[in-house]
């Protein structure tokens, strides 16, 4: 693959790293083919527009003015991130990864030397919807990557995309006792899909919506 690994840098936010400002790092590729997914430039790209020296060139021009990074994509973890995320926190800056748990390997290699600060992981499906959703067949390591997060020191947050017609009340509901069963004990964060006008599997609105009835849960859930 060519070391333009980065597809974009989204230069501020202050939505996407909670109580940070922080710009967005956009890796090309990804490891799932979600349904929904409306990033799929990013995900089928080969390369971007950005090499991991261009983004720390970047950086260097922002310390003092954002207080962190967010890896995002795409799939981040496809990469080889320790290099690049040590010189990341060698300029003083937090990392917050976004991952969908396919690569517990590399999460536990971050986590463990402490290069990232803030973890939020993606629970795309439970049990058999998993593989239909996202046309992967790798349940178990997104279960490695959970129960390795449940029991490290490092804040993460579980989140959930919810299609209705994809993943209904029930099972949005089986999920969050899954979370609860496992040791989860945070908020488990419930994103409504936004209808972009294309998507991977060329999906449309969904038919009906339970967001507004009360889920039964043991764990607290926040729409965002
Ligand atoms: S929504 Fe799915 S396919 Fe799209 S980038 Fe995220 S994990 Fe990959």
């Amino acid at each position: 693959m060519s070391d333009r690994i980065i597809y974009d840098i989204t230069p501020f936010t202050h939505l996407d790293y909670p109580d940070n400002l922080a710009a967005i790092v956009w890796f090309v590729g990804c490891n799932m083919r979600c349904m929904y997914c409306y990033n799929s430039d990013i995900v089928f790209a080969k390369e971007g527009r950005y090499t991991p020296d261009d983004l720390l060139s970047f950086l260097r021009k922002r310390t003092g003015l954002l207080d962190g990074v967010v890896l995002s994509g795409g799939e981040p973890t496809l990469h080889d991130l320790a290099p690049l995320c040590r010189k990341i926190r060698a300029l003083g800056f937090k990392i917050k990864l976004d991952t969908n748990g396919l690569n517990p390997t590399r999460l536990r290699e971050l986590v463990e030397e402490g290069l990232v600060q803030y973890v939020a992981l993606d629970f795309k499906a439970n049990g058999a919807r998993f593989g239909y959703i996202t046309g992967s067949s790798r349940y178990e390591r997104f279960l490695e990557s959970l129960d390795f997060l449940i029991g490290a020191k490092c804040p993460f947050e579980v989140r959930t995309t919810v299609h209705p017609d994809l993943l209904g009340k029930e099972a949005v509901e089986a999920m969050a006792g899954e979370l609860y069963r496992r040791g989860y004990r945070g908020t488990y964060y419930l994103q409504s899909f936004v209808e972009t006008g294309r998507n991977i599997a060329d999906i449309g609105p969904p038919t009906h919506s339970f967001k507004e009835q009360r889920l039964d849960t043991p764990l607290p859930v926040l729409w965002r």
